[in-house]
């Protein structure tokens, strides 16, 4: 991450400010006291900084210049002042900003931190402008670069409904109403019938000659609406982030159902759900499946002397392993305490049995370290494995687990197949 700037001159607050961004952040603050001296640094250094937090008020810039130097060089600012009567507000959301805290606040530090979190999320959060008009299109999408947005534009419903083809990582639709072809309300229909409320959010543009516009919006499959021509920029990238917010919540419900709690891999209960989707076609395609069971071995031990808690490093450790050690189309779960399983598909029997033998000796290669207790601790795996067919997940689970318990038999840390 590139440094932020810092343009503060009180040496208190400066120096607290600094002090909890450079500990929230993998990355150093520089901090400039002046106008002069943030101009002399950005000479020096350009637009290389991830964002900017600066004081609308400084000795030698009364009046927020510095924010407009910064901001010319595309930095992502948020301002910092002590004075907001409605002059200064709209003096510092004309100005490009991204947000404004005030210092009084006892809460402000926290706030910018937690703001400038958001802007690096969403670095990664991709939105889609549908407006035929080149300008409107324009003007959105700059107030989006602000936030850090990654923005795409499409210039009718046609081309949104493609792009949302090409790209089904996009987060946010923002809609005008009136364009040519199918108009915003027919297009979040068209999009509704494909990405659910749970996927995706649609703010639709309403205007001001239409009030009827936004409830239209909403009951086309809109989540909200904004009224073009008179919007401030405030309640702009407040209903986005409230928009997007939802659905981060509804994303980490939907994770937190099929991942498991400790070590971050699939479930048994999603193992289940996609491991009989999976199984049936492979059945019906002719496709080779095998399951591999795996079970950490006298893993109690491991409990009894390191303690549980270094029992749940060694599981993590493990599933990072195993993780680390598969494709994509596989599989892997906890589906017990120290049970896992995997489901891979499509691999020739003589490559999986050759796979499975290393992934065995990768394990008793792979020593966990638990920094708390000082300690490193050896783990090995047994290892039992089956191939369709089978008649049901239930009778490959049940002949894999027959092979893992050979393999116990056969003095653990070996795989049977
Ligand atoms: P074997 O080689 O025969 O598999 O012996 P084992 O000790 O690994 O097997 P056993 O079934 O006797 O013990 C499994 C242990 O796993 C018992 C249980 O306390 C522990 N365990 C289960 N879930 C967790 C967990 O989430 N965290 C920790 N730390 N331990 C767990
Ligand atoms: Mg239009
Ligand atoms: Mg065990």
């Amino acid at each position: 991450m590139n440094p932020i700037l810092l343009v503060e001159d009180s040496a208190m607050l400066g120096r607290l400010a600094k002090a909890k961004i450079e500990q929230a952040f993998d990355t150093s603050v520089y901090w400039c006291k002046s106008l002069a001296d943030a101009d002399n640094l950005l000479k020096r250094a350009g637009g290389n900084f991830s964002m900017a937090l600066l004081d609308f008020n400084l000795p030698d810039a009364p009046y927020g210049e510095v924010i407009d130097r910064v901001v010319s060089e595309g930095i992502s600012s948020l301002v910092f002042t002590s004075d907001m009567t409605n002059e200064v507000r709209k003096q510092v959301w004309s100005k490009k900003v991204a947000d404004y805290i005030l210092k009084e606040d006892p809460n402000c530090l926290d706030y910018i931190i937690a703001a400038m979190k958001q802007l690096v999320e969403n670095e990664n959060t991709l939105v889609l402008v549908v407006d035929d008009s080149k300008s409107q299109r324009t003007a959105i999408s700059d107030l989006l670069y602000v936030h850090k947005y990654r923005v795409l534009n499409a210039k009718d419903g046609e081309t949104a409904l493609a792009i949302l083809e090409q790209y089904p990582e996009i987060k946010l639709v923002i809609t005008d109403y009136h364009m040519p072809g199918m108009d915003g309300c027919k297009l979040c229909q068209r999009i509704r019938e494909k990405y659910k409320h749970d996927r995706l959010a649609i703010i639709g543009l309403s205007s001001e000659e239409d009030r009827t516009l936004g409830a239209r919006f909403v009951k086309s499959g809109a989540n909200d609406f904004l009224v073009k021509q008179s919007f401030l920029v405030e309640e702009f990238y407040c209903r986005i982030t409230h928009c997007l917010d939802i659905l981060h919540l509804i994303e980490k419900n939907r994770e937190g159902a099929i991942k498991d709690f400790l070590t971050g891999i699939y479930n048994r209960r999603y193992f289940f759900d996609q491991g009989e989707k999976l199984l049936a076609d492979c059945q019906e395609k002719n496709r080779n499946l095998f399951c591999t069971m795996l079970d950490l071995d006298f893993f109690k031990n491991i409990n009894d002397q390191y303690g549980h808690d270094a029992g749940d490093q060694v599981l993590k450790h493990f599933a990072a392993l195993l993780t680390g050690e598969t494709e994509s189309k596989e599989i892997v779960a906890r589906i017990g305490g120290e049970e896992f399983c995997i489901l891979s598909p499509d691999f020739p029997a003589d490559e999986y049995r050759l796979k499975v033998e290393k992934l065995r000796k990768t394990i008793a290669a792979s020593p966990v370290t638990v920094p708390s207790n000082k300690t490193t601790i050896q783990v090995t795996a047994s290892i039992g494995w089956a191939q369709l067919p089978a008649e049901s997940l239930d009778t490959l689970l049940q002949a894999a687990d027959a092979n893992l318990y050979l393999a116990k038999e056969h003095g653990r840390n070996c795989a049977v197949g």
